[in-house]
């Protein structure tokens, strides 16, 4: 069975516009499919109506996420499914350090999940762990949650979360907006890492870039709120060279 099926879905902005307009997708588990599309076609929309963040209005299809409609759950629920968003813009929570943050986040999804949860000590030693892999140190982890961090520390913490939660579907918005080579090489290894067969992930990319290190399986163009063409990998290095532009009118 698919991983994900999204089913016409249509949403829009609370009390505004429609974005997502009839939108078709199928994500088999293991597979990485990347979505690519110009600046204002509803990519982090679409991130944000996943993730289930209040202010977007379904007004029709479905998202069935391994046999449920996610579009029933509440975000914490649709997260201890196994679903786990890495945004365009991380959230900074002043107060809270990082390592308290993790704990609390491992915690409530094992809980959840009827898992038992883990001490201290056994968090402490897997996120040091984790942490040594993406060049996270120990004053990293006493911060609060990404206050003062710069992009590329933003970028590795979400993708230390992403690491330590083990989610089922990872949705990636604009991974490498604001890295430098470094950082992107670092959090696509990270990614790389996660890649499994029971595992899939949505890649969603402005450019071609980010899709060198993180390789899909599948590349769909996003536009106006729906996918208007689908195609292997070499898609990306074709959007690269000729632009959106010629799929509008597919589109329309
Ligand atoms: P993308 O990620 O593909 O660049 P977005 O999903 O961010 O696109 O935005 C899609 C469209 O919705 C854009 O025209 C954007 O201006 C508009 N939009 C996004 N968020 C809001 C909001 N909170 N209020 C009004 N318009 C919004
Ligand atoms: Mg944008
Ligand atoms: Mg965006």
């Amino acid at each position: 069975a698919p991983l994900l099926e999204i089913k016409d879905l249509h949403a829009e902005i609370a009390g505004g516009r429609k974005i997502i307009n009839g939108m078709n997708l199928t994500i088999n588990p293991g597979e990485v499919h990347a979505i690519m599309g110009p600046n204002g076609a509803g990519k982090s929309t679409l991130s944000y109506v996943l993730s289930g963040k209040p202010g977007y209005e379904i007004t029709g299809g479905e998202v069935i996420f391994r046999g449920v409609n996610l579009l029933d759950l509440s975000p914490d629920e649709r997260a201890a499914q196994g679903l786990f968003l890495c945004f365009q813009y991380p959230l900074e929570i002043p107060g809270v350090s990082n390592m308290a943050f993790l704990h609390t986040a491992v915690n409530s999804q094992r809980k959840k999940r009827g898992e038992v949860e883990l001490t201290s000590p056994e968090l402490v030693r897997k996120v040091r762990e984790l942490g040594k892999t993406l060049g996270i140190d120990a004053d990293m982890l006493k911060r609060p949650v990404n206050v003062g961090f710069s992009g590329g520390e933003k970028k590795r913490n979400e993708t230390l979360q992403m690491m330590l939660l083990e989610p089922y579907f990872c949705v990636l918005d604009e991974a490498d907006s604001g890295l430098d080579i470094d950082a992107l090489k670092v959090v696509s290894n990270g990614v790389n890492a996660l890649r499994s067969p029971e595992r899939s992930m949505l890649v969603i990319t402005h450019y071609q870039r980010l899709l060198d290190y993180i390789v899909p399986d599948v590349v769909h163009v996003f536009n106006a709120g729906r996918i208007v063409h689908t195609g292997g990998k070499e898609l990306a290095l074709e959007l690269e060279a000729t632009g959106y532009a010629q799929y509008q009118s597919e589109a329309a």
